[in-house]
């Protein structure tokens, strides 16, 4: 997941994360990067001849943004529902979107849509040794085996 540069600048940073760090889900890899044009070509190439493309590309580049690997179960349908429908006018109050945004082009957060496109991301923004496998001793109470 990122938290992209508005939610950096408007100082959410730490609630995004909290949301997802309170559900149970793991961070095992977190940093603060700025993202170029190139960088962010790649991780939205997807969209790429899409109306959007190019303010997309110009958010995403326009300031520091924090990226994380998260790890759970079923991750990545988890950090979506936590986050929102990506139009923050749809997305349910509770949710990230629902509760922080109002403009599909300022969305505060982006989040892997699939475990493959999650693996792409990751390779994309973290190398092996970002990566860290740690053992958290609240598993027991958050994990059933
Ligand atoms: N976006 C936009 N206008 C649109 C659709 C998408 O500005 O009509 C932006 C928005 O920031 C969104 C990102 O493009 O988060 C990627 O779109 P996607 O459909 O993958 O949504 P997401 O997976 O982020 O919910
Ligand atoms: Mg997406």
């Amino acid at each position: 997941m990122i938290v992209k540069p508005d939610g950096v600048q408007r100082g959410l940073t730490g609630e995004i994360l909290k949301r997802l760090e309170q559900r149970g889900l793991k961070f095992i890899g977190l940093k603060m990067i700025r993202i170029d044009r190139a960088l962010a070509e790649q991780h939205y190439g997807i969209h790429k001849g899409k109306g959007f493309y190019e303010s997309l590309v110009s958010y995403i580049t326009s300031g520091p943004v924090v990226v994380a690997v998260v790890e759970g179960p079923s991750a990545v349908a988890a950090v979506r529902t936590t986050v929102g429908k990506t139009n923050p006018a749809e997305a349910d109050a509770g949710t990230i979107r629902g509760d922080f945004a109002v403009s599909i082009g300022r969305n505060l957060i982006h989040a892997s849509d699939s475990p493959e496109n999650a693996v792409k991301e990751i390779n994309l923004f973290f190398s092996a040794a970002e990566r860290l496998a740690w053992d958290r001793s609240a598993d027991a109470w958050i994990l059933e085996d």
